[in-house]
């Protein structure tokens, strides 16, 4: 595994952490209840599954050995790019040329 792998893969595990556990203000009860879900202000977003998802993805492209191309071009999607953006799946070039998301 490269060295921007495993930063990379350092990244998505903290963004997918602090995604699924979303920052509690002051915790006021020792243990998390249905209560605490329930007074949320939101249910989780279909944005945030939708980024769930794509942190899964490039997770398992890491794993894999695919991580770091473009899943359209196949070129690389560059290091600044994958600093910025760690769960993106194209190129700048393709996501400008197919307004894809990431
Ligand atoms: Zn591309």
């Amino acid at each position: 595994m490269s060295r921007i792998e495993i930063e990379a893969q350092k990244l998505l595990q903290q963004r997918r952490d602090s995604l699924w556990r979303p920052p509690v203000a002051a915790p006021l009860s020792p243990s998390p209840s249905w209560n605490d879900w329930e007074s949320a202000p939101e249910p989780p977003s279909e944005e945030r599954r939708r980024e769930l998802e794509a942190i899964d993805a490039a997770l398992r492209r890491i794993a894999d050995g695919s991580y770091g191309t473009c899943l359209a071009c196949g070129g690389p999607l560059g290091l600044q790019r994958i600093r910025a953006i760690p769960e993106a799946k194209y190129c700048l070039s393709c996501s400008g040329l197919h307004d894809l998301p990431g």
